[in-house]
């Protein structure tokens, strides 16, 4: 991250923020305990696209939780990307009586059978689902280094999150040249089609649109079916893993392009 900055400093408040935010979620993730189910050798039920963490599985404590939620306000208030009305809202919840059932449907919507993503989505609920995604972060991302290793994912070629149901946010190219996808949600990795398109499963090679960064290191999927995009890294040549959070901010100039030609993330 500290290389990013100097590399492209115009990406610099936005590195600085990442770092923030990864700086919360670890002192946080660091006292999350062992979630108590092993999941050993157990198997996401892939014909009902199910995956396998139920909500009561996740190990949360409510008061680092509704610290999660006042830090990440806090730190997006601060870089100026929250309104204070949107601030004011989201501190709100954080001391609000009901935050466990908010966050349980917000988990849950992801999960079974009824998951679609709705059509039209309010910029407030979009903002809340991100501060959701990014408050249950520790949490799930406990889990998935618990719990994700001992599952059988053999049969899982689905393009939600075999543990916790989330949608794909980032991928990485194996030095196999396979594909693995990243989880917005519990950062959990699993094996996906190279080519397919998460978001709708359009497999028709002549309407995904490829292209690289300057560099090459990463890489864009843009399906011209539903519009949407997945960026990767490409670790083809074998110098790293996907790091989730400095790849999405050094990929900010490839958002950038995919928007302009008319996708969306
Ligand atoms: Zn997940
Ligand atoms: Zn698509």
């Amino acid at each position: 991250m500290r290389d990013l900055k100097i590399s492209q400093p115009d990406l610099a408040s936005a590195a600085d923020m990442q770092i923030e935010l990864l700086g919360a979620q670890r002192r946080v993730q660091a006292r999350v305990p062992l979630p108590s189910a092993t999941f050993d050798r157990r198997k996401p039920d892939h014909a009902q696209r199910r995956p396998v963490l139920q909500f009561k599985d996740i190990p949360i404590d409510w008061s680092d939780f509704r610290l999660m939620i006042r830090q990440t306000a806090d730190i997006l208030r601060r870089f100026e990307t929250l309104e204070p009305a949107d601030y004011d809202r989201i501190q709100g919840l954080a001391r609000d009586g009901q935050v466990e059932g908010v966050v349980a449907a917000w988990y849950e919507a992801a999960i079974g059978p009824a998951r679609r993503r709705p059509d039209v989505r309010s910029p407030e609920r979009e903002l809340l689902d991100q501060v959701l995604l990014l408050a249950m972060r520790p949490f799930l991302a406990r889990c998935a280094e618990a719990l994700l290793p001992r599952l059988e994912l053999g049969e899982w070629h689905h393009s939600c999150c075999p543990l916790c149901g989330g949608e794909p946010e980032f991928a990485f190219i194996t030095p196999a040249a396979e594909r693995l996808l990243i989880c917005g949600r519990c950062t959990g990795q699993w094996r996906f089609d190279a080519i397919t398109c998460p978001f709708c499963e359009n497999n028709d090679r002549a309407r995904i649109t490829s292209f690289t960064s300057r560099d090459g290191r990463y890489r864009i999927y843009a399906c011209d079916e539903c519009r949407r995009y997945l960026k990767a890294f490409d670790g083809r040549d074998g110098s790293r893993p996907a790091l989730l959070a400095v790849d999405s901010i050094a990929t900010l100039p490839l958002d950038a392009a995919a928007i302009q030609r008319g996708y969306q993330s």
